[in-house]
């Protein structure tokens, strides 16, 4: 096994005992379950890039290889079709253990979260690895304490739709602890909140999804229950750039890693449409303005300047066409179609994160109105195409 130890004293010599902050633990041999899905493959291009050595291993049941397609041929990267209910032998450093299908669509046919986390950490105990388990919010269940804190014990029904999840997570952390105090396996555990982001699977049945999905497709927006439920929604590099942090760290969590901020989905459903109709034209006008203020502030004459700062004023955000629409955001004519909610559904979730900024000095970046649009080219691109809407 090419130790961790290993690597420090190496890089240690290579540097004449100081370790280079950037070189810091890289040219690892990493195994990242599920490395094929949403999360997993933005992992998994970030560990590349890095230089280490990455195996992904995923039995595609809501993955693709599309997503990591781009690595194949590169020499450090290589990719396994396994199930991880089975036992896999394999000789490594890390650990992500992603592997489990995360939509409520998915993980009601398949309830492999137990069998699938005890092998990777019988992998991790056989060859000294660092085992990091994404674990989830849905461990607090339909949470009595709000925003969430990593001591809540959480408030879940252990035989409900939901259970093969979050009685899943909550058991393979379970596990994980084990594996930590008895068998001294160094384990990490990430409670992940809800993330979005580009590769998300389509119809997977995830409200972000869903929700940018039908608005491309013109089709009206699914509310389930009353849609007075609250989620936070975080960036996928966010999450990742978390995950890293945690599993480089000194500490086993559990961390939430989440973005706190918090929205009803109603107030989503009515705010992604809006969004999606009208980017295009707001970018154009956006840059249109912001460029002619600059050309009559910098080019002078005071008068001009001033008749243009009362015509149209200063622009309040300059270069951020996205910023700028949400200041604008709700659509009353949001076409909305109200569904019966899914049994248990959580009434509201928001991560505590104050643990994760002062333990991982982590907090996430991307605001909703930042994240969603590389979202919906991303999906713009897999419904139609290289069409855009109403082109094809
Ligand atoms: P995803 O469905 O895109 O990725 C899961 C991957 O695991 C897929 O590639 C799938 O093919 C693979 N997989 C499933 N069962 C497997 C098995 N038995 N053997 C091998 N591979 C298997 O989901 P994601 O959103 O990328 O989630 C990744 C992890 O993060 C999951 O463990 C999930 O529980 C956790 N998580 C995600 C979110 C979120 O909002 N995305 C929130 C909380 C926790
Ligand atoms: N396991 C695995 N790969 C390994 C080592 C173990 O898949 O390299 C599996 C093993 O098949 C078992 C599980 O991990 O089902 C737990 O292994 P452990 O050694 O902790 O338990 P034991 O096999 O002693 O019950
Ligand atoms: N939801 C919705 N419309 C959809 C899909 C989901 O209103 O088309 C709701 C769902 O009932 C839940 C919330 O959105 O209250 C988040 O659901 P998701 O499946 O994305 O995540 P999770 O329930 O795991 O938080």
């Amino acid at each position: 096994r090419l130790s961790e130890k290993f690597v420090y004293e190496q890089r240690s010599v290579n540097s004449g005992g100081k370790i280079p902050l950037g070189l810091r633990r890289k040219g690892l041999r990493i195994v990242v379950t599920g490395g094929a899905g949403f999360v997993g493959s933005h992992l998994v291009d970030r560990l590349m890039e890095r230089g280490d050595s990455v195996i992904v291993v995923d039995n595609f049941f809501t993955g693709r290889k599309e997503n990591v397609m781009h690595h194949f041929g590169n020499p450090r990267f290589e990719m396994i079709r396994h199930d991880v209910v089975e036992p896999l032998l394999l000789e490594v450093d890390q650990i992500y253990h992603l592997a489990c299908p995360a939509s409520p669509v998915h993980y009601k046919f398949n309830p492999t979260n137990v069998v699938g986390t005890l092998n990777m950490l019988g992998l991790a105990k056989r060859v000294g690895a660092r085992f990091l388990l994404t674990s989830t919010s849905e461990v607090y269940g339909d949470p009595l304490q709000h925003p969430q804190v990593e001591t809540y014990w959480g408030n879940v029904n252990p035989i409900g739709v939901r259970s093969c999840y979050d009685e899943g997570k909550r058991t393979a952390e379970t596990l994980a602890m084990d594996y930590h105090r008895g068998a001294g396996v160094e384990v990490r555990i990430a409670r992940i909140f809800n993330t979005y982001g580009p590769r998300m699977c389509i119809d997977d049945g995830r409200v972000v999804s869903n929700f940018v999905a039908q608005a491309l497709r013109k089709e009206p927006l699914t509310v389930y229950g009353d849609g007075k439920q609250t989620r936070s929604f975080q960036y996928v590099s966010d999450l990742v750039e978390g995950l890293m942090r945690l599993m480089e760290g000194e500490h086993v969590g559990p961390f939430n890693l989440g973005n706190p901020g918090e929205f009803t989905m109603l107030e989503l459903a009515q705010w992604v449409p809006y969004y999606v109709e009208k980017i295009d034209l707001t970018d154009i006008l956006i840059v249109v303005w912001t460029t002619m203020w600059y050309v009559v502030a910098i080019t002078n004459s005071i008068d001009k300047y001033q008749v243009w700062h009362h015509l149209v004023g200063k622009p309040k955000v300059r270069f951020d066409p996205t910023a700028l629409v949400v200041q604008e955001t709700i659509d009353p004519n949001a076409k909305i179609e109200f569904r019966a909610n899914t049994e248990d559904d959580p009434h509201k979730r928001k991560p505590d994160i104050t643990k994760a900024k002062e333990q991982l000095g982590w907090e996430p970046k991307v605001a909703l109105r930042k994240g969603l649009p590389l979202m919906v080219t991303d999906f713009r691109q897999r419904i139609f195409g290289d069409h855009k809407e109403g082109s094809s």
